[in-house]
């Protein structure tokens, strides 16, 4: 394969393989950690970046060693022929898998079509499994719809189908048995996440982050004792955690309280064309102009690298004096 040099190494040593790509900000359900209820501004659509633009972006980046994608959003599948991406994506040399993160409203139309696309690996947001829970966390009545999506996303053969299940104190406790149930019976490894600071209306607290110890123990009082899985990847940003009858494992992204910067290979590009070091950066660089600019593929490249290179150690978001970035969660890309 063409390529140019070192691999994104950062001033930290780690290396860099991995991208996001948000292909949209905009989103069909409103999860109130991440989106106000109404009024929500988008970016105007003109501003989006084309398939042909973030194919030439990751086209790029596969020259300096990023070797794994994931779409996501706002809602990937809001965004029309999204499959048509993926083959484009999966085509490219030397990217060796491609993830979708989506909340699964439309997942039963387009499961198959992705499948085929080159798809490899899913995660389906999915908080809970009561109907009025779900219409009050996302503000929309869709519980119906993302299970008929999990129904069809199995059924198309994924190689990896994993639950997304954002970690809310004082309401998501009585999810937590309930979801590992439904992931041990259908085959879903169910991945608890922290709640973290980047909602649109600023209500996160730390007060409000259910901890993977509270959940640890709440499944323990179910299942009996989890047992910690040897991670085979130490990259990878979940701590997983197997039943102790063998039958399954969950995961959990504790990056409020077990952080998993020292590992973090991830760079992401937004929907309009900023590319980050982090999810909580607070500056970012502005890739369109140069897509759009007519700049040459070594001007982008030398872009990523001075990118990577500024990338911090760390969030801090365990710090009294914590800053949270200025856009939210769909805003970047979760
Ligand atoms: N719309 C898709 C979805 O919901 O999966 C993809 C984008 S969404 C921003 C990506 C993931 O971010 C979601 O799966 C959800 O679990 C997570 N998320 C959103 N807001 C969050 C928050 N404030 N704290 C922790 N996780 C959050
Ligand atoms: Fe939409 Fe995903 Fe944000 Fe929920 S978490 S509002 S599904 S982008």
């Amino acid at each position: 394969m063409e390529s140019h040099g070192t691999p994104l190494i950062d001033s930290f040593g780690r290396l860099h393989d991995n991208l996001r790509v948000s292909v949209t900000d905009r989103c069909n359900i409103r999860c109130y950690y991440c989106m106000p209820e109404r009024d929500v501004e988008f970016v105007p659509r003109a501003e989006i970046l084309t398939f042909e633009e973030i194919e030439r972006f990751v086209r790029i980046a596969a020259t300096l060693g990023v070797a794994k994608l994931r779409l996501t959003g706002g809602e990937p599948l809001v965004r029309r022929d999204l499959d048509r991406l993926v083959r484009s994506l999966a085509a490219i040399e030397g990217i060796r898998d491609i993830a979708l993160t989506t909340n699964g409203v439309l997942l039963a139309d387009q499961a198959e079509a992705l499948r085929r696309a080159g798809l490899r690996r899913l995660n389906v947001h999915l908080d809970t499994l009561e109907r009025d829970k779900f219409l009050r966390i996302t503000r929309r009545d869709e519980l119906g719809r993302v299970l008929e999506g999990l129904e069809a996303a199995r059924r198309a053969g994924f190689d990896s189908i994993k639950i997304n299940a954002v970690a809310v104190k004082g309401l998501t406790e009585s999810d937590a048995v309930p979801l590992a149930r439904f992931g041990r019976q259908h085959g879903f490894q169910i991945r608890y996440i922290e709640f973290m600071p980047l909602d649109a209306q600023g209500l996160w607290d730390r007060s409000r982050v259910l901890l993977m110890e509270d959940i640890l123990r709440l499944l323990g009082e179910e299942f009996g004792p989890l047992e910690p899985v040897p991670d085979p990847d130490p990259r990878a940003p979940a701590l997983e955690y197997r039943f102790p009858d063998g039958q399954g494992t969950v995961g959990f992204i504790a990056s409020v309280s077990r952080p998993f910067c020292l590992n973090c290979n991830r760079i992401r590009l937004t929907a309009d064309g900023h590319l980050r070091y982090c999810l909580f950066a607070l500056e970012e660089t502005d890739v369109k102009s140069l897509l759009r600019g007519g700049a040459g593929d070594e001007e982008i490249r030398e872009t990523i690298r001075r990118t990577v290179a500024a990338k911090w150690l760390g969030h801090e978001i365990q710090r009294a004096g914590f800053v949270p970035p200025p856009r939210p969660m769909y805003a970047i890309g979760g």
